[in-house]
């Protein structure tokens, strides 16, 4: 388990190593062969010594990345087939204490929203549920993914923790994705922002992957929330997983997304400031350390910057995303889990990838490869 790693690492030590790497540092760390990073020598890609190389980190990280991926860019579209939540995540707005309209879909409004995102294009869709067994089991999860998955050739879910009998119970229904992120690696930072709920058992939260893993997930996404803690910690404990993930479940693809905290409800205040340098420095440093990793950039950032920020690394993105259950093509005002920055349609992002000399993936895989 991922936890044993983990543990095993002081991360107050890692913030010291962080801080007081220098260039000299950076530039043999930039010089090690990729099969040889140990966690000990990624530290200073995540160090201040390495802001200053930002435009190297980018060179390399963007031919690798068109090495190994060439110009594509994966589309896909999020499917939120509740926002019932037990939990209250403090940044988030299905946050069970707020005051939302709450909805959960039947199977056949799944099959219409499902059918809708069909007619744009979208072939590789996830599906989304806040932390409520009640509102959606196990059971109806797994019959609303045998409805749809004719139609799909990948569903990923990104739902509440489960054990690996369950999520083996979503694979054999059809999906072949899972997509947990940690939020933060940082305990005392997860305890705040996770006072109540399923969601506050970091150690549950962290094996999930493991779990996934074990039960035969073929892509696994993970990620922090970024903005919760200090970026450089998050991203050297991401790597980390990733590290680990990649080694242990060597037959499925480690997806990392990088959400950036931008506007939460209520007076939470964001405890860290993220620039779109920073963002671009963790997307750089991910891709050199991680070279087959599909990194995801979600429509929480806006248009310009996604397009600037793609071409270094991104390999997956959401484009026309809807936040609340039934947003693609029912009028229920259900409310919404955060606001999205990049509006554009999925026919005006993919020809913009093309103007751009990139192909718009719609679809990369077939289950039939799999028999
Ligand atoms: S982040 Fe997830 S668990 Fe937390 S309140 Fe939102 S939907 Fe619920």
């Amino acid at each position: 388990m991922f936890r044993e790693i983990f543990d095993s690492h002081d991360l107050n030590r890692i913030r010291d190593r962080i801080y007081s790497s220098s260039e000299s540092d950076f530039e043999k760390a930039l010089a090690s062969n990729d099969s040889r990073f140990t966690p000990d020598g990624i530290i200073p890609f995540f160090s201040p010594a390495a802001d200053k190389h930002l435009e190297e980190l980018a060179h390399r990280s963007s031919g690798i990345t068109r090495a190994r991926f060439g110009n594509t860019i994966q589309l896909y579209s999020p499917l939120y087939i509740s926002n019932e939540c037990n939990s209250s995540c403090i940044y988030c707005g299905f946050n069970a204490r707020n005051r939302i309209k709450r909805v959960t879909l039947t199977p056949e409004e799944v099959t219409m929203e499902a059918d809708a995102l069909y007619g744009m294009g979208f072939r590789h869709i996830l599906l989304l549920t806040g932390e409520s067994r009640r509102a959606v089991p196990v059971t109806s999860m797994a019959e609303m993914i045998r409805r749809i998955h004719g139609k799909f050739s990948s569903i990923s879910v990104e739902v509440y923790p489960m054990e690996t009998q369950e999520y083996m119970e979503l694979i054999r229904a059809g999906a072949d994705g899972l997509t947990i992120y940690q939020e933060t690696y940082d305990r005392e930072a997860y305890a705040i922002v996770h006072p109540r709920g399923e969601k506050s058992d970091f150690y549950w939260r962290l094996d999930a992957p493991d779990r996934g893993g074990a039960a035969g997930f073929r892509r696994i996404g993970i990620g922090s929330l970024l903005g919760l803690s200090d970026w450089r910690i998050e991203g050297f404990c991401t790597a980390l997983h990733a590290m680990y993930l990649s080694k242990k479940f060597w037959k499925s693809q480690v997806l990392i997304s990088f959400p950036r905290l931008r506007c939460a409800p209520g007076d939470f205040k964001q405890p860290f400031n993220v620039t779109e340098r920073d963002l671009a420095h963790l997307i750089c440093v991910m891709r050199i350390l991680l070279n087959n990793a599909g990194l995801v950039l979600s429509t929480r950032e806006p248009a310009v910057l996604r397009d600037n920020l793609f071409p270094i690394g991104i390999t997956t993105m959401s484009a026309g995303s809807k936040t609340s259950p039934g947003g693609y093509s029912l009028d229920n005002d259900a409310g919404g889990q955060f606001e999205i920055e990049d509006v554009r349609s999925p026919y005006v992002i993919s020809e913009m990838l093309k103007q751009k000399g990139y192909d718009p993936v719609w679809k990369d895989w077939d289950r039939n490869f799999q028999a």
